[in-house]
């Protein structure tokens, strides 16, 4: 299976202080991994790596067919890595169909597809994206991602923080996306909404992969071990 995505030995440091102590991971075309970890563990991190957000001390990042190890987060996006960062941030002082449209590139995603997944967004089209609730504003963070044509979404904990019904909403909305094919890396710390998603679990401990394997392989030992409180 040829990688889509592929994290090599990524050593990451902010200041003199070590994040990442050598993680790898693969994400294969069409496969939805999810990345879990404990606070602090070195998640956000690592997807703000893979977005080249940040300097590697050493390492590589491999994505469709080039080492962008070297490249400006602008430009490894255009090579198609959507992130849906934490928190959610969306231009306020603009609509959402202004939001949508700021991000679009050509390709299958299209305004009317992103209504189709959320149809909130369409409801809310004229609407100031400030005066949204959390989960529309999440559902247009994705959305805006989506309209960019990523060839890989990254989701940065897209339903901490929200209401069990827009939650629902939202890992529906993901599960159709990865039933289409759209290769997901995503961050949560929601076991029984993302391991029905996942293809492939990878869980971090302070800052290195301590344990990875099928969703099925992931047992109430390695839970306790790395993941519980
Ligand atoms: P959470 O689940 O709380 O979001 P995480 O697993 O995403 O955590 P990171 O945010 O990647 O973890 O943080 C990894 C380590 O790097 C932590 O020790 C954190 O304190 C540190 N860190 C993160 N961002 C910065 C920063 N901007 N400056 C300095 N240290 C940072």
């Amino acid at each position: 299976m040829t990688a889509l995505l592929e994290l090599e030995d990524l050593q990451v440091f902010y200041g003199a202080s070590q994040a990442l102590f050598g993680v790898s991971l693969k994400v294969a075309e069409g496969q939805a991994v999810a990345l879990m970890g404990r606070n602090g563990m070195g998640k956000t991190t690592t997807i703000a790596s893979a977005c080249r957000m940040l300097p590697l001390r050493s390492g590589r990042v491999r994505f469709a067919g080039r080492d962008i190890s070297d490249w400006p987060s602008f430009r490894a996006a255009r090579l198609g890595l959507g992130l849906v960062p934490e928190g959610r941030r969306c231009f306020p002082n603009l609509d959402v169909a202004e939001n949508l449209i700021a991000a679009a590139r050509p390709g299958y995603w299209d305004m009317a597809r992103v209504h189709g997944l959320f149809p909130r967004l369409a409801e809310r089209a004229q609407q100031s994206a400030a005066t949204l609730s959390g989960g529309e504003q999440q559902m247009l963070a994705i959305g805006r991602a989506l309209m960019t044509n990523p060839r890989l979404l990254l989701l940065d904990e897209a339903t901490e923080g929200l209401a069990p019904v827009i939650r629902c909403e939202i890992w529906a909305a993901i599960a159709t996306l990865k039933a289409e094919g759209l290769s997901i890396l995503m961050v949560d710390k929601a076991l029984s909404e993302l391991l029905p998603v996942a293809d492939h679990c990878v869980i971090l401990e302070r800052g290195a992969v301590a344990w990875q394997g099928l969703p099925e392989a992931l047992t109430p030992e390695v839970e306790s071990a790395y993941l519980g409180v």
